[in-house]
Formats: C-alpha cells, structure tokens, sequence
C-alpha cells in the first residue's frame, strides 16, 4: 500500500505503527481529524489477512469515527487503534504494552472496547494508560444506550414517512436478538408496535418472544417480512444486490455498523423509495452515552441517556437535507458532520493568549 497516498485520499492526520518485541504487539493507531477534540474510538482485535488490511481498517474505521463523533454534537475526533495479531495471542503482556503506546500520546487519544477485546481486556489496559472510555465504573456496557438511540431513530424516521412517530400498530422487523435488539424489541412492544425477529442462535430471538409476545422467523426470512421498518441490529454489510430486491418495508433503521455493502447502495435505496437512516448515526447513543463521562461531575446515566434520546430530532435534520438537496441521507449526514467541524476549526482560528 502507498501509505501516505492513502492517508492523503481522505485527509488522516497520522498513522503510528507500534510494535513490542517483548510480547509481539503489532497495534496501528489512526488519527483522522481532531479538529473537534482528541480522538475517540475503539481498540479492535482482528484476524486480518494482511498488513495492508490491517492498515486499510485502521484508516477506514479512524474515518468513520471522526463522522460519527462530529454528528454525535461531541467535541472528539476520530482515531481508531487495531492490533494486528491473532485474538488468540492476546496475553497480559501485549495487553499492557498497548497501553503503553496509548498512554505516551499524552490524551491525543481514548480508547475501548471493541471486537475483539473484553471488558476484562479494557480492564488489563488500565495498568498502563489513563486514555480509556467505558469502563465498569463509569458509563460501562453501551449497549442500553445504542438501543434507545435506535428506538429514537425509528420513531423519528415514522414521523418522517408515515407523519406520526408513534410506534403503536407499526410492524417493525429486527434482525439479530443480541444485547441491542432484545431492548429495542422490549421498548417497541412497550409502545404498542408489532415486533418480528430473528437472530443466527434461534434461542436468543425465542427469548424475547417469551418475554414481549414477538414473533420469530428464521434468520434468512427476515428480509421477505412485510413491515414498516427493518432494522438491522447484527452484522454489517447486509444491505446488497441479494437482500435488496427482497425487502418490503418503507425505513430502514438499526443499529448494525456498516449495512451498505458499498456507498452506491444508498442511492439504490433513494430509488426504491426506502428510507434509509445512516447507521452511525442511529447507533451513535454507544458514543454519545460515553461522551458523558467527560463532563463536569462525571457520568450521569440520566443526563446522557436525555441526550441520546435527541438523537431522533437529529436524524429529522438529515431527512430534511437530503431532500432539499437531491440526495442520498448518508451524504446529507456526512455535509452535516463536516460542516461541523468546518464552522469550529474556522472559530480556531481566533488568537487566544497563552500565559506566558
Ligand atoms: P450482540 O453480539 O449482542 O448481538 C448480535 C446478535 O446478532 C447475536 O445474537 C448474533 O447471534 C446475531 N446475528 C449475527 N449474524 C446474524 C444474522 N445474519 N442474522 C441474524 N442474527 C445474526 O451485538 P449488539 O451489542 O446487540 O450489537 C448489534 C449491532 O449494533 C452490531 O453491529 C454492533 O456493532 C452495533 N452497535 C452496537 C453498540 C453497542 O453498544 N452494543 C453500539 C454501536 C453499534
């Protein structure tokens, strides 16, 4: 890979490649833009098949965060850290030396959880970096808050196509009973609405069946469920030239990480007159409930759980600009994101003075 043309493709600030002899740590560490603050985003552990692959994660995911963040209405920008050795390799060692390589950036970065690392992994950082988000103590497991921010979403993409953002009587289809759909189900039967499901482990979707009356149908059925919004709560990538044709619903909202097979897929939604609620911005309650714990006092699940619950007012923003500008609502959430970060690095600009 020519590095340097692919970090100036889209404008990354800094590529650090990391290495430990002692335990074999190989971690890279992605900065895209802190114009709105230090980096934020996680620490992946991955297979990959290459260092090229491991760079191109890195400089994607970096990316996506920095989006992701500026939306969010956070002041963080975005970083991303992968360690490129097999998940298998992780020891106390390589543990601590990533936390080494964090910590000497000073607060250019925070880190946590993500695939690939457990909480007990975030915990072994601890002994060596301060830079960490998410923790037990403090706004610990995201995966209520990504839930009612997805809850949010859908009612705000209701509201948008159907002029009511009640979801009673609403015939919502998620796909995947882990620990985001199995609340998002809870809260959408609280409201009235008619939940199907599914999930890959036919018992977690059955579970929520037994605790809400929603109905189960086989993993791949989902797609064929005629519904008002499907909401993809699993993997990425779901949405493609396969799964396109077979949809029925008007909306599709969920908190899955990259449904978009590729950019063009947005497009084909507009076409089909599906409205498509960009999913880093529908799954942005994770951040922003993390986002809590630098404010004055510390976390407050209360306050950041407000907060989360506007993501839906956000979204509408969205709807409305992709419209009055002819496209698609990834690229009118992506304007908003770098108009964000625009109007603050032109407010940088003021000379502020320094003590001497
Ligand atoms: P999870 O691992 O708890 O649940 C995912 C579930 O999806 C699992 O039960 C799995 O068996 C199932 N699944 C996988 N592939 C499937 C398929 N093809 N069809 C049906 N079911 C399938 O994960 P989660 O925490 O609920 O997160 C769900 C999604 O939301 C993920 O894409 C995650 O990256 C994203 N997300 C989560 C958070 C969070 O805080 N948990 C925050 C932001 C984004």
């Amino acid at each position: 890979m020519d590095i340097f043309r692919a970090m100036a493709e889209h404008g990354h600030e800094q590529l650090i490649f990391n290495y430990d002899k002692a335990s074999g740590l190989r971690m890279i560490i992605a900065l895209h833009d802190t114009t709105l603050g230090p980096g934020l985003g996680g620490m992946r552990n991955w297979r990959y098949g290459s260092e090229d692959e491991a760079v191109a994660d890195a400089l994607r995911l970096s990316r996506g965060m920095t989006y992701k963040n500026s939306f969010a209405g956070i002041d963080f920008g975005g970083s991303k850290c992968v360690i490129y050795n097999d998940p298998d390799e992780k020891s106390d060692l390589l543990l601590r030396a990533a936390g080494r390589f964090v910590e000497m950036l000073g607060g250019r970065i925070y880190t946590g959880e993500d695939v690939g690392l457990t909480p007990d992994d975030v915990e072994a950082l601890a002994r060596t970096t301060r830079y960490l988000v998410g923790r037990p103590h403090k706004s610990g497991d995201p995966s209520k808050a990504a839930a009612l921010g997805t809850y949010s979403s859908i009612c705000a993409s209701l509201r948008h196509v159907f002029g009511s953002a009640e979801p009673k009587d609403r015939h919502v289809a998620i796909q995947g009973a882990g620990n985001v759909g199995s609340d998002l189900a809870r809260r959408l039967v609280a409201d009235g609405a008619k939940v199907t499901i599914c999930d890959l482990k036919p018992e977690r979707a059955q579970a929520v069946a037994d605790a809400t009356g929603a109905t189960v149908v086989p993993s791949d059925a989902i797609y064929d469920v005629a519904c008002d919004v499907f909401s993809p709560c699993a993997l990425g990538l779901i949405l493609n030239p396969q799964t396109l044709p077979r949809l029925k619903a008007k909306i599709v909202c969920g908190s899955a990480n990259n449904q978009l097979e590729t950019p063009e897929t947005a497009e084909q939604l507009r076409r089909m007159g599906i409205l498509y609620a960009p999913d880093f911005i529908v799954n942005g309650g994770g951040i922003v409930n993390i986002a809590d714990e630098f404010e004055d006092g510390g976390y407050q699940r209360e306050r950041a759980f407000q907060r989360v619950a506007q993501i839906g007012e956000r979204l509408l923003a969205v709807f409305r600009r992709a419209e009055a500008e002819g496209i698609t609502t990834s690229a009118a959430a992506e304007r908003i994101a770098e108009d964000r970060i625009a109007a603050i690095a032109q407010q940088q600009r003021y000379f502020v003075p320094q003590r001497p």
